[in-house]
């Protein structure tokens, strides 16, 4: 018995899913899909990332939708333009057999007045950031007055990135009575807030335990002196000539060298930061999902929540100021069920963050030496 038909699932999601090759629903799938198909209610959901969010709330979503009104019925918050873009693709494959059914993504740094014209086309499902969902309903270019189920993804990243004032005015021009489902990794004050503000009586999930990160991921330190950083992450790239990796750095000037520097070593290296122009983030994100760069070299905020599969190590080139980031850098490998690593090149000072990150992630770093140059040829 196929288990997402148990969940309440029709016919034409479930021909989706056996095409994407999910064979069993997640753990926060199985219990939030179906809730939300059998109540009309609000819902809080905490899993970690990698858990499978997008289809807890993307299968119901769905389900529930209209596609016959051309009316936006689903509005989703969520905080990047690359989280948008990838929701909007992931909903737009689970709706491959849902005939009329219109998802738009609606991001800064493109075209705003294409992307009104591609919800006026009549778009039941809106994925938005909540800046330029804001910015649009000060140009009166969308309507979102008959919104019925509005979601906020990644609820304490948005929170985190400081969009409470958007989100707060954004859901003061929704109905009073729509169903808010919030989805978030950690449950921090500000999102009790935002829950205890706009929800009603909300149904609560939690999957796994809080803030313990994947339990895939295998985390492992080196320490250098300063200098030797980039010439350690140059060796841990040696050492590993299949790496498909996300390296992390804190700035995005210090991003932006050290793709550089990578690319004119011969590494298979880019960069992905906000000061580039939304074309080229795109491109980066494309090229890096098919393979076709080993290294994605980002800064915090343009890497958030990406998801792409079988990312083998996440670097930590230089440790995140809040150690919290730590575990948003590593949720990146370790995904759906696969094993990862996720290095981290320190300094002998920085050595009490790792302590720090270790009561966070409640699991112990191993302690490693950078291959050196005769190891490597072995
Ligand atoms: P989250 O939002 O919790 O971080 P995602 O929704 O991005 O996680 O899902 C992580 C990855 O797992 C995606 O590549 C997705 O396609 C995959 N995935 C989700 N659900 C399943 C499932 N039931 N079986 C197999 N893979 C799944
Ligand atoms: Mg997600």
């Amino acid at each position: 018995m196929n288990k997402f038909k148990e969940l309440g699932l029709n016919e034409q999601l479930l021909n989706a899913i056996k095409d994407m090759g999910f064979e069993t629903p997640s753990e926060v799938q199985e219990e939030a899909i179906p809730v939300l198909l059998a109540n009309d209610t609000d819902l809080v959901a905490l899993a970690q990332t990698g858990t499978g969010k997008t289809a807890a709330f993307g299968f119901p979503l769905i389900q529930k939708i209209y596609p016959d009104s051309r009316t936006t019925q689903g509005l989703i918050l969520s905080p990047t333009r690359e989280l948008c873009l990838q929701i909007a693709n992931e909903l737009k494959n689970y709706a491959k057999y849902v005939k009329g059914l219109n998802i738009v993504a609606i991001y800064g740094g493109a075209s705003i007045t294409e992307q009104a014209s591609q919800i006026k086309k009549g778009a039941q499902i809106v994925v938005a950031t909540p800046g330029r969902m804001q910015d649009m309903i000060n140009r009166k270019m969308v309507d979102i007055s008959k919104i019925e189920y509005c979601i906020l993804d990644e609820a304490d990243e948005m929170l985190n990135m400081g969009f409470y004032e958007d989100i707060n005015s954004i859901l003061s021009h929704t109905p009073e009575e729509k169903f808010t489902w919030l989805f978030s990794a950690t449950m921090p004050k500000e999102v009790a807030r935002i829950a205890k503000q706009f929800m009603h009586t909300p149904m609560e999930i939690t999957v796994g335990t809080k803030n313990s990160g994947s339990e895939n991921v295998q985390h492992e330190y080196y320490v250098v002196s300063g200098r030797e950083r980039y010439l350690a992450l140059k060796r841990l790239a040696d050492a590993n000539p299949d790496i498909f990796s996300v390296v992390f750095c804190r700035t995005k000037r210090d991003t932006q060298n050290v793709a550089e520097k990578l690319i004119e070593d011969g590494y298979n290296a880019a960069a992905l930061h906000g000061d580039l122009s939304q074309n080229q983030r795109d491109m980066v994100m494309k090229a890096f999902r098919t393979n076709q760069i080993q290294m994605l070299v980002a800064t915090d905020v343009a890497a958030r929540g990406i998801d792409v599969d079988d990312v083998t190590h996440v670097i930590n080139y230089q440790l995140p100021d809040e150690i919290e980031t730590y575990n948003h850098r590593s949720g990146r490998t370790g995904r759906a069920g696969k094993s990862g690593i996720s290095m981290v090149i320190v300094t002998k000072s920085e050595m009490r963050k790792i302590s720090a990150i270790e009561r966070i992630i409640k699991k112990k770093f191993e302690a490693k030496k950078i291959p050196n140059a005769e190891e490597i040829c072995e």
